[in-house]
């Protein structure tokens, strides 16, 4: 008598982490390990924000880099399209390239404060 074979169990979709992308992970998005390397090579060739720099005048070190070209709208991870950033700029960027303007802040005159 043949012996049955084990039962299949089911597994149940499980998302890996809280944050969801679409379904999508890091590496699908473009943001694999090739990526880690690129934004390693930029930050030390150029460990300052270029933003606060050309901007404001500022030196702020960069801890990210950014996409000039934004990858949802066709940019490629070439050098020239990529740029040293801190954390601060970054959000600012990403949120106007996202079609949001970061409101700036106002005096009491209603003046943006410089
Ligand atoms: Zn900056």
């Amino acid at each position: 008598m043949p012996r049955k074979p084990p039962a299949l169990t089911v597994r149940r979709y499980v998302p890996r982490r809280s944050w969801d992308h679409g379904g999508k992970s890091r590496h699908e998005r473009g943001y694999g390990s090739s990526w880690d390397k690129l934004r390693k090579q930029v930050l030390t060739e150029e460990p300052m924000c270029r933003s606060c720099f050309h901007e404001r005048g500022v030196v702020t070190a960069a801890t990210q880099v950014d996409h000039i070209v934004p990858k949802a709208k066709g940019g490629t991870d070439a050098r020239s399209n990529l740029r040293p950033i801190c954390a601060d700029c970054h959000a600012t960027k990403s949120a106007e390239d996202r079609g949001h303007r970061l409101r700036p802040t106002t005096g009491e005159d209603g003046w943006p404060i410089a």
